[in-house]
């Protein structure tokens, strides 16, 4: 851990570490803090790499952990791949997947959870929290497990069943909260406050972000010499954009990526407060509408400025997608490259081919897409876009007709 400081988003305000999680002068809502660390103190980084094992710990002099728990070895270093034919039917020149359904959990957000864990064991805590719409909740539970804390878990009631099955299974315990995402986020934090728990939600915590921007330290390592020129994710909270577009940032000012990429920020069409506030420039917290991607469904986000900061300082973009065409973008994706993405994840494939219709992607673009969930976390939601199975008696004259497109 290289030395650090905390600024606040919003009033540039400089906040100690052992006294605040949120800015005094501009509270809890607006006041999220960001970590800054002194690069010229992690300025060797780039020698050592070679030498260190292929997790989110590769980059300890990056992260706010003095000893990475060896429990939490298999977070992070997830695959790129090339996706030639989902590149050809978005219509750009070069698609490459980073597939973070593949950490431990099944999504991106282990590695906010990974730092969050080993942050509270530094710490002393016996006990974490967090609310969330699914993935934060798996990965804690998940993580917590592994590393011998124990977890309480607060969801709303709309929880995908694969994500309920998670939670239980690693042993979390869960409370269900008769509201909506913003409710049980409450609920949560009265209760860390209440306990004295170790509260691992993103936004409040200004630790948990620099876990998320192991991504974009990673994107910038494995593409080095051959860099994307836009990264695409879908955005709930705004705390992964921001992650990611950080680590970017990090890598390039360490030398380490040639060029940075432009980021481009996906929200659904009914829930897509940071595309309008990237316009605005204000957030509107009377925010309704929903979407069955279950990750992105936050109407009020919480790391706004973080989010529309990031994708602006990389002369990036927003665009939004319909429910319809996350559906179709979890179809393509599956059956063009191999990688089954839950509704939220295929909702960045959804946003690039938006955005090559818009003309904010051109013919020549080479685009680098993050998906962030695994799909089988989400049945339902994936059987929503799927075509039906040939239903036959057990008849080999029965398949045939249908191998053949005979009549019967
Ligand atoms: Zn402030």
């Amino acid at each position: 851990m290289s030395p650090l400081r905390l600024i606040c988003v919003a009033c540039g305000n400089i906040c100690d570490p052992r006294e605040h999680d949120t800015c005094p002068h501009c509270g809890p809502d607006e006041g999220i803090l960001d970590v800054e660390f002194d690069l010229r103190q992690a300025g060797g980084l780039p020698g050592k790499l070679a030498a260190r094992p292929h997790n989110i710990w590769r980059y300890a002099e990056l992260l706010p952990v003095d000893t990475p728990p060896q429990s939490l070895a298999d977070i992070g270093w997830t695959p790129l791949i090339e996706a030639p034919r989902l590149a050809a039917e978005l219509g750009v020149a070069r698609v490459r997947l980073k597939d973070d359904g593949r950490n431990a959990s099944g999504s991106f957000k282990d590695r906010a959870s990974a730092v969050g864990v080993a942050r509270a064991l530094q710490q002393g805590f016996r006990e974490i929290a967090c609310a969330s719409t699914g993935n934060a909740a798996t990965s804690l539970a998940r993580c917590a497990a592994s590393a011998g804390l124990s977890a309480t878990i607060f969801v709303a009631s709309s929880v995908p069943q694969g994500k309920l099955a998670q939670l239980l299974v690693y042993g979390a315990r869960v409370f269900c909260v008769e509201g909506t995402y913003a409710d049980a986020y409450r609920l949560c934090t009265e209760a860390c406050q209440r306990f004295r728990w170790y509260n691992r939600n993103c936004a409040v915590n200004p630790y948990l972000v620099e876990g998320k921007k192991t991504a974009g330290l990673e994107i910038a390592e494995q593409c080095a010499s051959d860099p994307p020129g836009w990264v695409v994710l879908s955005v709930g909270d705004g705390c992964s954009i921001a992650g990611v577009a950080k680590g970017l940032r990090e890598m390039h000012t360490l030398g380490l990526l040639e060029r940075l990429p432009r980021m481009l920020g996906v929200q659904a069409r009914d829930v897509a407060p940071l595309a309008a506030a990237a316009d605005s420039g204000t957030l509107d917290r009377g925010g309704r509408g929903s979407t069955y991607a279950d990750s992105i469904n936050v109407p009020i986000p919480r790391n706004w400025r973080k989010a529309v900061a990031g994708v602006r300082h990389s002369r990036g973009a927003w665009v939004t997608v319909g429910d319809d065409q996350i559906r179709q973008a979890a179809f393509d994706c599956g059956r063009l490259s191999g990688v089954f993405a839950e509704p939220a994840a295929a909702a960045a494939v959804a946003g690039a081919a938006a955005a090559r219709r818009d003309g904010v992607l051109g013919a020549d673009d080479d685009v680098l897409i993050v998906i962030t969930g695994n799909g089988l976390k989400d049945i339902a939601g994936a059987l929503s876009a799927l075509p039906e199975p040939h239903r036959v008696p057990p008849d080999i004259a029965a398949v045939e007709r249908i191998v053949t497109g005979a009549n019967p």
